[in-house]
């Protein structure tokens, strides 16, 4: 069985404004550190509106189509931006996870990363921000659900920023367990503990700004991983960010590159318990070029030592 990666050129002609950290040459790095793997490469089709109209409301995405501009930039908020090819590649993005949750469903793959830009996890239901247009990872999550049937899917979001779209995307649904940790305090601000969700299947994990792998793993091991297994999902979505990297200059968590590829293949041990080992992946930040590139690396080949 093999690692399925999806991404599409069009994720490249998603441009930002010079010095924007969510850039071109990220993907560029990933897609060049992943290029001697052995993947099942798979060109991501675009989402359509009605896998879109899962998360979003309809009013949503006809302004964020409608705000894209012919040339030049349009700003949607303090750091989220539109090029003329932002609105392709947030349906490619889109897409490539909607997909991803397809072929790992239908056996066609073990399990799935999505090498994709613009990222997801702060998109909320009526809000773009954060770099983030579609909230990819919560469609992944409704896609399994409502498409597919399944009854319990979980997402883990280790992005270094809190997944507050993807918490607000899934806040009253039930089906879905939400395990984010983040560094706090830090951008956008919400993810204590205190917010459990309408059905309290939300999990908030703060780090502390300062504190590495040693600390991760304690909260991982004590805090997630319980929940993950107790709750039993069919499919886990990982909202893959290498943002916590000690390279990373958004934040100040300290996590060396081993400790992604730890969190990784704990997770695919988990999933191998739970789910015959279907996860699907889906890239959100991580901005130092050669941390993100190294530690996606790391990523994605636990993926395939799991798949094997
Ligand atoms: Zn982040």
């Amino acid at each position: 069985m093999t690692t399925a990666l999806l991404t599409h050129a069009d994720c490249l002609g998603h441009v930002t404004p010079d010095g924007h950290p969510e850039r071109v040459a990220r993907l560029e790095h990933i897609l060049h550190a992943l290029e001697a793997l052995e993947l099942k490469r798979v060109t991501a089709p675009m989402a359509a509106d009605d896998d879109l109209l899962r998360i979003h409301p309809e009013s949503y995405v006809r302004d964020i189509r409608a705000a894209h501009p012919a040339d030049g930039f349009a700003q949607i908020d303090g750091d989220t931006f539109l090029s003329p090819g932002s609105v392709d590649a947030a349906y490619r993005a889109a897409g490539a996870v909607v997909r991803a949750v397809d072929l790992v469903l239908s056996g066609e793959a073990s399990n799935a990363f999505c090498a994709i830009r613009p990222p997801g996890h702060h998109a909320e239901t009526e809000t773009a921000m954060g770099f983030c247009l579609f909230g990819n990872a919560a469609l992944a999550a409704k896609h399994a659900l409502d498409h597919h049937g399944l009854k319990h899917v979980a997402v883990v979001d280790f992005d270094v920023h809190h997944g507050n779209g993807t918490q607000d995307l899934l806040w009253d649904e039930a089906r879905a367990l939400v395990i984010t940790s983040q560094q706090m305090p830090l951008w956008p601000g919400s993810g204590r503990p205190e917010e459990t969700g309408v059905y309290d299947t939300v999990l908030n994990i703060p780090l502390a700004p300062g504190s590495g792998g040693a600390e991760m793993r304690a909260a991982y091991e004590t805090k997630a991983f319980p929940r993950l297994r107790a709750f039993r999902p069919e499919l886990i979505i990982i909202s893959a960010g290498f943002d916590a990297h000690q390279d990373d200059p958004l934040a100040n968590l300290n996590w060396a590159t081993d400790d992604f590829a730890w969190i990784t293949a704990e997770l695919c041990r988990i999933a191998d318990e739970v789910c015959d080992g279907r996860i699907v992946s889906t890239l959100e930040g991580g901005y130092d070029l050669n941390a993100l590139a190294q530690a996606t690396r790391a990523h994605v080949e636990e993926l395939i030592k799991a798949a094997r």
